[in-house]
C-alpha cells in the first residue's frame, strides 16, 4: 500500500493553513503593503541595462559585499555589526527559526502579530508562546516579561510597528524585555520607512539584540531581499543555515542600484505617509466605522460585519485583508494598504456604498 499524506506529513504541517495569496488581477490591490509606486523611468533603463550585463551563467556573489556596504550606510547599521540577507525577511525568520529549534525551544511573540513568526516556529518543530497584546493593540510588559520567565524563549520576535496593528510599541517596554531575556530578542523593522523610529542603534548596547529589515514595503516586494543585522558571534552561526546563493544575482544589481538612488525609495514613502494621513482622516469619519493610528504604510479599521464589508469592497473591485476569526483582538477588523490617491479613493467609495448597500 502506498502511504498517504497522513501517514508521512507531520500532523503540525497538516493542521497548518497555507499563506493564502488571492488572485488580485484587474483588483486595487490594497491586501499586501505594496508601495504603490513604480520606480521612475531613467532609474527603470539604468536597471534594464544592468540585468542584460549581468552574467546569469555564473552563480551569484556569496558574499553580496558591494550590496552589503551600501546597506550598512542606507540602513545607518552601528559600525562592527554584521549584516545577513535572506531572501526576503521570511527566509531570515526561517534561518532564526531553525537555528534554534531543538526540542522545546520556545518561539515568543506578542499576539496578534505577523502570522509567519507562529508558521514557521511550527513548521521547524519549535514551540511558539504568543502572549496577547491589550484590547488597544499596546504592548503589556507585564504578561510578556512574566512569558520570558516562564518558557525562557531561545527567541523572541517583536514586529516594530506591529503587524496588522499598524501601532509601534513603547520602546521601554520592549527595552524590558530585551533586557530581561536570555535568548535572542528579534525586532521585526519591515515598516521602517513609515515608522520614524528605530532600535538599530540599540544594537551596541544589547548583545541579544538583532535588527531585522526589508526592501519588501519600502518598494521592492517583488525582489526579494531581507536583512539581518548584529553582532558577528551570533550572525556567523545563522549564516550556517543559510542556502548557499539564497539571494540571487539579479536582487543583488537590482537592489543595489536602487540603493544608489534612495532617494527615490524616501521619497515615495513620504508621499505614502502623507497619504496615511488623509486615508486616516477620511476612514475616522465614515459612520461606523472605528480606524486605528499607524506608524506603517496600512491602517488597520474596524466595521460591524467585516466578512461582508471585505466582500463588498470585493465585489467592487478592491482587495483588502479581512482579519475577522485570526485573532480574539481582531473581530470585526479589516487591513487596508495605503494606495495611491486614486487607490485611496477607489477604496472610500466602495466601502462607503458596501456599507449604505
Ligand atoms: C511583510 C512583513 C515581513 C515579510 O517581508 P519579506 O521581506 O517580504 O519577506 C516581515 N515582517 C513583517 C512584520 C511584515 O509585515
Amino acid at each position: 500500500m502506498p502511504k498517504t499524506p497522513e501517514d508521512i506529513i507531520r500532523e503540525e504541517i497538516r493542521a497548518l493553513t497555507a499563506y493564502h495569496v488571492p488572485d488580485s488581477a484587474a483588483m486595487v490591490k490594497l491586501d499586501a503593503m505594496e508601495n504603490p509606486y513604480r520606480l521612475p523611468e531613467t532609474l527603470r533603463a539604468r536597471l534594464a541595462r544592468l540585468v542584460e550585463e549581468a552574467a546569469l551563467n555564473r552563480y551569484p556573489d556569496p558574499g553580496a559585499a558591494p550590496l552589503k556596504a551600501r546597506l550598512r550606510e542606507a540602513l545607518e547599521v552601528p559600525a562592527g555589526m554584521e549584516l545577513l540577507l535572506g531572501n526576503g525577511s521570511d527566509e531570515l525568520i526561517q534561518m532564526l527559526v531553525l537555528a534554534i529549534a531543538r526540542p522545546g525551544a520556545v518561539v515568543l511573540g506578542a499576539e496578534p502579530s505577523f502570522t509567519m513568526f507562529r508558521m514557521i516556529a511550527t513548521i521547524a518543530g519549535a514551540r511558539y508562546v504568543g502572549v496577547d497584546l491589550r484590547e488597544d493593540f499596546s504592548l503589556d510588559a507585564d504578561p510578556l516579561l512574566a512569558a520570558v520567565e516562564r518558557h525562557r524563549p531561545a527567541l523572541t520576535f517583536i514586529a516594530y510597528p506591529n503587524n496588522p496593528t499598524g501601532n509601534l510599541f513603547d520602546a521601554a517596554s520592549i527595552a524590558r524585555i530585551v533586557e530581561a531575556s536570555p535568548g535572542l530578542v528579534v525586532i521585526d523593522e519591515a515598516y521602517h520607512a513609515f515608522a520614524g523610529a528605530s532600535f538599530m542603534e540599540r544594537l551596541e548596547g544589547s548583545p541579544n539584540l538583532l535588527i531585522m529589515r526589508t526592501l519588501s514595503k519600502l518598494g521592492l516586494a517583488g525582489l526579494r531581499l531581507g536583512v539581518l543585522a548584529g553582532a558577528r558571534a551570533w550572525l556567523a552561526q545563522l549564516d550556517k543555515v543559510r542556502l548557499p546563493y539564497n539571494v540571487g544575482t539579479l536582487t543583488q544589481i537590482v537592489a543595489l542600484e536602487v540603493l544608489r538612488h534612495d532617494e527615490v525609495l524616501t521619497e515615495q514613502a513620504a508621499a505614502i505617509k502623507l497619504e496615511r494621513g488623509r486615508l486616516l482622516r477620511e476612514l475616522g469619519s465614515v459612520p461606523g466605522v472605528v480606524a486605528y493610528p499607524s506608524n506603517a504604510n496600512f491602517i488597520l479599521f474596524k466595521a460591524s460585519n467585516a466578512e461582508r464589508v471585505f466582500d463588498g469592497l470585493k465585489g467592487r473591485g478592491v482587495l483588502i485583508k479581512s482579519l475577522h476569526g485570526s485573532h480574539r483582538l481582531l473581530g470585526d477588523c479589516l487591513r487596508v494598504t495605503v494606495g495611491t490617491r486614486d487607490e485611496n479613493d477607489a477604496f472610500l467609495t466602495a466601502l462607503t456604498q458596501t456599507l449604505a448597500a
